[in-house]
């Protein structure tokens, strides 16, 4: 990997001067935080062979971390954007209420009726703790058939209380499942388990794996230019702008996971050519049973701005036919004029600024291309619930030297973002008036800041209009009182 990395390099940006910035922020902690904390922040080698920081452990208790639980993970990011299926908050209301209509995974179809991005929630009361909430799970799975008639399954997120008391929501899935003549899900994806959004995923994964997969084949004949296109969850509309770039070269998108997806066609995806993954830390796992199982192969892209789309593409057509290569450069070159006015038009408003990233498990290395697009340089980046597999993949994205920050807590944050002085920080929304605060220009890089879509061409020109909005707006000027 190291051999073909062209490095980066941000001027005043040294390790010295980086290995400083951490040390300070370290000197913050008490002995015992220190030591565990160390690991998780280092200058980046983009060359190097091995990950330059220790992630997927324990956050330090009382650092105020940026995570969240497996619930989320599961419940917020994998099953709550599979649109026709009810999706159950299984424990007390705070986690489902807290987590309801929060992230923009956009959906077709009328809530309520043939969607249902709602807050469906067992309501655990005390009376539920002490003699456990199987029953009352059977009744709710009932009356969501009844309620709800065009849902095509049910999820059972379970939220922590569930799994400490010894309910067995499996057993009584199984039970309503046959009873209902409905797929009814249940994923034990208790917040107390792993240590942060990441097992979410991974549990969610084993779900589809263990409920859906397999269970329904396409109505319409099988092509030779089938493909699924796995971890992307429609944020504002990304996925219907990767979507249609996809078929727009040629291909037949036959499921998308889980954004705006549809149970049946997902769990008819082993029977896709080619499985091309967005989000690889949330989706790897079923891409590998499905290789596995099915022998379909998958593909990690890029669709954040024009230089990383392209290559995408590129490497996408690789895997077809001339069709699909002819028709690859063909849209390039149609969409090579659109983008260069883009550039052409904030370029110049942008060139040389400097951003800081701190996001979930793809973005902080997904968008780094994009900011480079508009000249802009990326000189810290850091996930919330990465693992070694995705800092493997953000160190030759990086510039040399620049700080890596893995879990980092908010004193960190704030401290690297104080050294620094970058023109952006782009990050989620416990950060953003931290930062506004200090006077600085700031951009959601979960919510989009309720705009978008930013994937693919059609996100392009989003991207670049928002992140000149933050940085060029006038406000910044009036944030110290003129006496
Ligand atoms: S940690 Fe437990 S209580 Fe908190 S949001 Fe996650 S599932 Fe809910």
């Amino acid at each position: 990997m190291a051999d073909d990395v062209k490095v980066k390099t941000v001027e005043g940006i040294t390790r010295e001067s980086t290995q400083a910035m951490i040390d300070e922020a370290l000197a913050l902690y008490p002995e015992k935080g220190r030591k565990k904390r160390a690991p998780h922040l280092a200058p980046n080698d983009p060359t190097a062979c091995s990950t330059c920081v220790k992630s997927n452990r324990k956050t330090v208790p009382g650092v105020m971390s940026a995570r969240g639980c497996a619930y989320a993970g599961a419940k917020g990011v994998v099953w709550g954007p599979i649109r026709d299926m009810a999706h159950v908050s299984h424990g007390p209301v705070g986690c489902g209420w807290y987590s309801w209509g929060t992230r923009r995974n956009l959906m077709s179809g009328r809530n309520g009726v043939s969607q249902f991005a709602m807050q469906m929630t067992s309501d655990f009361q005390e009376k539920d703790i002490v003699y456990g909430g199987d029953k009352k799970l059977a009744v709710l799975l009932k009356e969501v058939k009844e309620l709800f008639p065009l849902a095509k399954g049910i999820s059972v997120l379970s939220e922590c209380p569930v799994g400490l008391i010894g309910d067995d929501i499996n057993a009584v899935a199984k039970k309503m499942s046959a009873e209902l003549d409905l797929p009814v899900v249940p994923c034990n994806c208790e917040g107390f388990r792993g240590v942060s959004q990441s097992l979410g995923h991974h549990i969610s994964n084993d779900t589809i794996r263990d409920y859906v997969i397999e269970t329904r084949t396409f109505t319409e004949p099988a092509g030779p230019y089938d493909v699924a296109l796995i971890g992307d969850y429609n944020i504002g509309g990304d996925v219907w702008s990767a979507r249609a770039l996809l078929e727009e070269i040629g291909l037949n998108v036959k499921a998308t996971w889980t954004g705006d997806g549809e149970l049946e066609r997902i769990a008819a995806t082993h029977q896709v050519k080619l499985n091309l993954i967005h989000c690889y830390r949330s989706m790897n796992y079923m891409c590998r049973v499905m290789e596995e199982k099915y022998g379909i192969p998958w593909l990690e892209f890029n669709f954040f701005g024009p230089t990383h789309i392209a290559g995408s593409l590129r490497k996408i057509a690789e895997r077809f036919d001339d069709r699909i290569q002819e028709n690859v450069e063909k849209v390039i070159a149609r969409h090579e004029v659109e983008m260069k006015q883009v550039v052409d038009t904030y370029r110049p408003r942008l060139e040389g600024k400097k951003v800081m990233l701190y996001v979930g498990g793809l973005r902080p290395r997904h968008t780094v291309g994009a900011y480079e697009d508009l000249g802009m340089q990326v000189v810290g980046s850091g996930y919330e619930f990465a693992h070694s597999d995705d800092y493997d993949r953000t160190q030759p994205e990086m510039p040399d030297a620049t700080v890596i920050y893995d879990d980092a807590s908010e004193a960190e944050l704030e401290h690297f973002v104080s050294r620094l002085k970058p023109d952006l920080v782009a990050s989620g929304i416990k950060e953003k008036y931290v930062f506004q605060k200090m006077g600085l220009p700031f951009r959601q890089m979960h919510s989009w800041d309720y705009s978008g879509p930013y994937h693919a061409y059609q996100g392009f020109p989003v991207f670049a209009r928002d992140i000149d909005m933050a940085i060029n707006s006038p406000t910044w000027k009036l944030v110290k009182a003129p006496f």
